[in-house]
């Protein structure tokens, strides 16, 4: 028999199959020899009261033995003989098109401007040590995307759970825990990600489709009003750059950073507006400290627990001020995909260990707040506070910082915490030389913050500039119903570049709904 069941358990139990087991047949009379397995489907924590609960959906095989469905696997055919479709960008949008593309039938050709994702790695790893970022390889740029070498939550706001499932799914069937189908709040670590990532250009390499790394997109190939290919330049065979032509539809997919790409859609008047960011700082506590906010415990989140999230979210000045891709127990990390550039943002591994928890703490900002029409003007404000911030770095990949009560009393810090931002951090008066505009909304929605969360608005805790990156400065408008431009037949403006989702899920599910419509196109040809 199938059995499930909705329990509401101590951490103790809710994190060990055994400890289930031994609490279903103590609290439902179940005899423990019969239960052969016990499958948690859904889990949440209840941290309002100071007894922290954990809700807990379970599936009970008793005297039954369980196939091994522990989720759905995608069937990928062989498309090396299909129509090609050009899918620009190997960030989570463009991975998942591509492998939705084969599942259609269709044979992708990724392009992608960077490394592959281990490749990657040491790259990310010599801006810390020698400041230095290379403009193609960096924690934006390279296989996996901006998504590869983050925190891997994969929680989303979008409400269509059958495409999140998918996506979740599908990451399982590429080597993720399935514990990522059970938690409320899923999350894989960027220990993990490069392994999944991998595996997913396999099936995409195994499926006839072909994946180009160090092959960067110059420009679009148009035959009147049809996009029907791209211009690239690529390193990929050769250490000298080759100019390559591939045809075929094409998904955009080049993320928030491909800064080079807007400049050349907006030369090349292809229609798109100016779209809202959010701007702001790191903020990073000891995890310990946000643990014992959280969990209500001056001891902080014991043996069982997870490390604590937060999420944050007020109005100053007719602003929205809110917490942005909060990391509990992670780095501060270096993201810039340029020179003279400072960019901060976080990620995680798995096991959420370290001693820090940070978050970004960001104010919206919209296209009317900037002055002037140019549809690139919120692009120019990211990168004008990049420019200050590496300038008040000492031109280094050194961070500004300032202790958060000193910032909110704007004093200087004549000190800074222990950080875990590698490349080091310099105290600065971030309420001095940041834009007014942002500083004091930022002062005003920490003041409440920290009636909200006693604690949490503390010396202990660190500002680090400048998180800039948080969304794309454009949005490259398309059909609402045939997702292509709303001009140029065959392009599929997709995913975060193109202003059409946020985070790791949300890319991936636009990624797979811009493959199904360019299936649809390649079908009316
Ligand atoms: C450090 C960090 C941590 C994050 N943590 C999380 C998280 O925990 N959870 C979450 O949901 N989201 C997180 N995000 C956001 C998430 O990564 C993005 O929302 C997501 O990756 C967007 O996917 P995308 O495919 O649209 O674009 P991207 O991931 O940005 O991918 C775009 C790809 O296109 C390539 N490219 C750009 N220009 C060209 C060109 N001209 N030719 C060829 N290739 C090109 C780039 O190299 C890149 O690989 C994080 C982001 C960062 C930077």
């Amino acid at each position: 028999m199938i059995k499930e069941f909705q329990l509401r358990v101590a951490p103790q139990v809710a994190y060990n199959e055994e400890n289930i087991k031994e609490y279903l047949a103590r609290e439902e009379g179940l005899d423990a020899r019969t239960l052969n397995q016990v499958r948690v489907l859904k889990r949440s924590i209840d941290a309002r009261q100071r007894n922290i609960l954990v809700n807990l959906k379970v599936r009970a095989y008793i005297n039954e033995i369980p196939h091994d469905n522990s989720f759905i696997k995608t069937e990928y055919p062989d498309v090396s003989h299909s129509p090609r479709v050009i899918v620009v960008g190997a960030g989570p949008g463009g991975l998942f098109a591509a492998l939705k593309l084969v599942e259609l039938g269709l044979c992708p050709i990724v392009l992608e401007r960077g490394k592959d994702v281990r490749e990657r790695k040491k790259d990310l790893a010599q801006i810390s040590r020698t400041h230095k970022v290379d403009e193609e390889s960096n924690y934006c740029f390279g296989e996996g995307g901006a998504g590869a070498y983050s925190d891997g939550k994969l929680y989303t706001r979008s409400k269509k759970r059958g495409s999140v499932d998918k996506i979740l799914n599908v990451f399982c069937q590429h080597g993720a825990s399935t514990a990522i189908l059970a938690d409320v709040h899923p999350h894989i670590g960027t220990d993990k990600l490069p392994k999944v990532i991998e595996n997913m250009r396999n099936t995409i390499i195994k499926s006839g489709g072909e994946v180009h790394f160090h092959t960067k997109m110059t420009s679009l190939i148009l035959d009147g009003n049809k996009v029907v290919g791209v211009e690239a330049v690529s390193t990929f065979e050769s250490n000298t750059p080759i100019e390559k032509t591939f045809r075929g539809p094409v998904i955009l997919a080049t993320g928030h950073s491909a800064r080079d790409i807007y400049r050349y859609l907006a030369e090349a008047e292809i229609e798109m507006e100016a779209k809202g960011i959010a701007v702001g700082v790191r903020l990073e506590h000891p995890s310990e400290l946000i643990d014992q906010i959280q969990y209500h415990n001056k001891n902080g989140r014991g043996k069982y627990l997870p490390a604590a999230e937060y999420s944050f979210v007020t109005q100053v000045g007719g602003r929205g001020v809110y917490s942005f891709c909060m990391c509990p127990g992670g780095f501060v990390i270096p993201a810039a995909t340029g020179p003279a550039q400072i960019v901060t943002n976080g990620m995680s591994p798995a096991n959420r260990g370290t001693k820090w928890s940070n978050s970004g703490m960001v104010v919206q900002i919209n296209p009317e707040d900037i002055e002037g029409d140019n549809l690139l003007r919120m692009m120019t404000f990211q990168e004008q506070l990049e420019r200050d911030t590496w300038q008040q770095g000492n031109m280094k990949q050194t961070a500004p910082a300032q202790r958060m009560a000193d910032f909110v009393n704007n004093r200087l810090s004549y000190d800074l915490p222990s950080t875990s931002y590698a490349p080091g951090l310099i105290s600065s008066p971030l309420h001095f030389w940041m834009p007014k505009f942002i500083t004091s909304r930022l002062q005003s929605a920490f003041k409440t913050f920290g009636k909200q969360a006693h604690g949490f608005l503390t010396n202990e805790a660190t500002l680090i500039a400048s998180e800039t990156r948080t969304s794309s400065p454009v949005r490259i408008l398309r059909d609402r119903e045939t997702l292509m431009h709303v001009r140029l037949q065959g392009l599929f403006p997709c995913a975060e570049g193109a202003g059409y989702s946020g985070g790791i899920v949300s890319a991936g599910i636009d990624g797979e709904r811009c493959a199904e419509m360019a299936n649809a196109y390649v079908n009316s040809l």
